[in-house]
C-alpha cells in the first residue's frame, strides 16, 4: 500500500516565507499525481517534504499507514528522480544503478537481477558498462530512472525529470514514463511547471499558486471545468481568452456586453448567473481558442454570438492556424483549420460556442458554474 496523505501541511522557511499553505491531498495507491504551477508556487518544497529532505512546519504526512514526519528519507520507502540526474560520473551505468542496493547490503545476485531487469525495462541493457559522460541526455535520464526502479520503492517522487531534455526527447520520455508507470504500478508524485506535461501524464493534476492548491482533479475536468481564472489561464495552450464586460438582462434574455461585443448567454446558464448575483455586474467571459469558429456552419448555428474581428497575425502551426484577432481593441486568439489562410488586416466574422464559454466573477476570479 503506497497511499500518500498530506493533511493540513504548512511550510514556513526562515525569513517569513510561507511556501506551502494548508496543503491537503490524498494520493491513492498506484495513482500518478502531477503538481503543476508557475515558478515559486511551492511544488518542489511539497515534494521535498514528502521525500523528507525538508522539514514539515505543521501538519501530518502519511505514507501507507505510517506517519512519517519524523522518519529519515532513507526509511520512507521512496525513490526520487531529479532534474539534473545526479549520476556519479566515475561509476559505470551498472554501478550507478547498483549503488543504492549495495549500500543497503543486498546480495550480489539480487543486485544483478534487479539492475538487469530495470535495464531491460528501460532499454539500456547495452549501456551498462559505459560512464555517464558517454551517454546522451535521454540515456542519462533513463539511468536515473533505472537507479530509482531497482529500489522497488512504494512511491516515486520526480522533480522536473525531463526539463534538461530537448523538446522532441521530452515528448518521447513523457510517454516512456507513463508506460513505465503502467508496467510497475507504483504511486508517482511528479512535479513540473509545464502544463502540457501535466495534462498528458497525470491521472490527476494538482494546480498550485502561491503555496495554495487551486484545483485537484483529472486533466479533463481541470481543462473543461477550471475552478477559477488562474487555472483557466494556466492550463491550455494557447491560453484561454478573457474578456471583461457586463451581463445585461433585457426582456427575459441575458447578454454579455463589452466594447463592440454583444453575445447571448445560453438559457441553461441563467439560473446560476441570477443565483450568483452577477446580473448587471462586471464579469469575465472566458473562451478557449478552439471554441471561436470561422466556419459558415458555426456562424449560422450561433447567430447570437458573433464577433466582428480583424486579423492581426496568423500563425501556421502545420495542422492548424492560430489567428490573433482584435475585437473592439481586445486581443484574442482563435484556433482554426490549416485550410484557411488569413493576411493581417482581414476583417472576418467569428462565432463563439457559448455552450463552452466560462463566466468568472470579476472580483473573486472564481468560476460561476
Ligand atoms: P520552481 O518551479 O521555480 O522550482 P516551485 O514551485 O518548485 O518553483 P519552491 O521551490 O517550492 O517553488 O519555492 C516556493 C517558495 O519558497 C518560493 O517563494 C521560494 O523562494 C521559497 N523557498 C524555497 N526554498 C527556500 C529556502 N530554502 N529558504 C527560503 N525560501 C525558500
Amino acid at each position: 500500500m503506497a497511499r500518500v496523505q498530506l493533511n493540513s501541511i504548512w511550510k514556513k522557511y526562515t525569513g517569513d516565507v510561507v511556501a506551502v499553505k494548508d496543503f491537503n491531498l490524498d494520493v491513492q495507491d498506484k495513482e500518478f499525481v502531477v503538481f503543476v504551477g508557475p515558478s515559486g508556487c511551492g511544488k518542489t518544497t511539497t515534494l521535498r517534504m514528502i521525500a523528507g529532505l525538508e522539514d514539515i512546519t505543521t501538519g501530518d504526512l502519511f505514507i501507507g499507514d505510517r506517519r512519517v514526519n519524523d522518519v529519515a528519507p532513507k526509511d520512507r520507502d521512496i525513490a526520487m528522480v531529479f532534474q539534473n540526474y545526479a549520476l556519479y560520473p566515475h561509476m559505470t551505468v551498472y554501478q550507478n544503478m547498483a549503488f543504492g542496493l549495495k549500500l543497503r547490503k543486498f546480495s550480489k545476485a539480487e543486485i544483478d537481477k534487479r539492475v538487469r531487469e530495470a535495464a531491460d525495462i528501460l532499454d539500456i541493457g547495452h549501456l551498462l558498462d559505459r560512464k555517464p559522460k558517454a551517454l546522451s541526455g535521454g540515456q542519462r535520464q533513463r539511468v536515473a530512472l533505472g537507479r530509482a526502479i531497482v529500489r522497488e520503492p512504494a512511491v516515486f517522487l520526480m522533480d522536473e525529470p525531463l526539463s534538461n531534455l530537448d523538446a522532441k526527447l521530452r515528448v518521447q520520455m513523457r510517454a516512456e514514463i507513463r508506460k513505465l508507470h503502467q508496467r510497475i504500478q507504483t504511486t508517482v508524485v511528479y512535479v513540473t511547471h509545464d502544463q502540457t506535461e501535466a495534462m498528458t501524464m497525470g491521472d490527476r493534476i494538482v494546480v498550485m499558486r502561491d503555496g495554495v492548491i487551486q484545483q485537484s482533479d483529472t486533466p479533463q475536468q481541470v481543462y473543461n471545468h477550471p475552478a477559477n481564472m488562474f487555472v483557466a489561464g494556466f492550463i491550455g495552450s494557447p491560453a484561454m481568452n478573457f474578456v471583461r464586460g457586463e451581463l445585461i438582462e433585457e426582456s427575459g434574455s441575458i447578454t454579455f456586453r463589452a466594447p463592440e461585443i454583444s453575445v447571448k448567454i445560453p438559457e441553461g446558464r441563467y439560473q446560476a448567473l441570477r443565483n450568483a448575483g452577477v446580473i448587471g455586474k462586471q464579469v469575465v467571459l472566458g473562451i478557449r481558442p478552439e471554441d471561436i469558429h470561422n466556419e459558415e456552419m458555426y456562424l449560422s448555428t450561433y447567430p447570437d454570438a458573433i464577433l466582428n474581428a480583424r486579423v492581426e497575425v496568423a500563425e501556421h502551426m502545420g495542422s492548424e492556424v492560430y489567428i490573433h484577432i482584435s475585437v473592439g481593441g481586445q486581443s484574442m486568439i482563435s484556433r482554426v483549420s490549416s485550410r484557411y489562410h488569413y493576411s493581417p488586416g482581414t476583417e472576418l466574422k467569428l462565432a463563439l460556442d457559448m455552450n463552452k464559454a466560462h463566466i468568472f466573477n470579476a472580483e473573486t476570479e472564481e468560476t460561476i458554474p
